[in-house]
């Protein structure tokens, strides 16, 4: 591990749980990554999927890892599905920032399982957004794909 990345990890809670310093409640892993229950779920069963390696977010988590971390998810809402918890529905959720309300600085995907009238909301004020504005938007998106590809 890079200099860098060594001291971000130090003190890193998610770190600690994937090398199995810190205690989780763990439901699977593999070389790359360690899926756990979250410590204060939103709903009964809410998982995190996390990348062994640290990274802080999506602009340091290299692409092979992070198609792993998003396969794994999807594996995990199918489990979850499956499972004798009787869930009705998933959220997939990313924190990519303190604005996105990040919390812990080690990326992790929230798996969610939703049961009717389960009470957690995501409260939000849609913006009406001119035609005009919306275009400059996505030209803005497009010239940043434009520059990374
Ligand atoms: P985020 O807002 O996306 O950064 O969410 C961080 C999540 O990590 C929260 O849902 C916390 O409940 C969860 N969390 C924090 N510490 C632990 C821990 N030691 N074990 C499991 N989950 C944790
Ligand atoms: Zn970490």
């Amino acid at each position: 591990m890079a200099r860098n990345a060594r001291s971000a990890a130090q003190g890193c809670i998610f770190c600690a749980i994937a090398v199995r310093q810190a205690e989780a409640s763990v439901v699977h892993e593999d070389e790359t990554i360690v899926v756990f229950m979250d410590l204060n779920p939103v709903t009964p069963g809410h998982l995190l999927v996390v990348p062994r390696k640290h990274a802080v977010g999506l602009e340091d988590l290299d692409r092979v890892t992070s198609a792993h971390v998003w396969s794994v998810g999807h594996d995990m809402a199918q489990a979850l599905r499956r499972s004798r918890m009787g869930c009705e529905g998933i959220n997939v959720l990313l924190c990519d920032g303190e604005a996105a309300f990040q919390t812990v600085f080690h990326f992790h995907l929230h798996v969610i399982p939703r049961y009717a009238g389960d009470g957690w909301t995501v409260k939000a004020k849609s913006l009406k957004r001119e035609r005009s504005l919306l275009d400059s938007d996505a030209q803005a998106i497009k010239d940043a794909i434009a520059s990374t590809d």
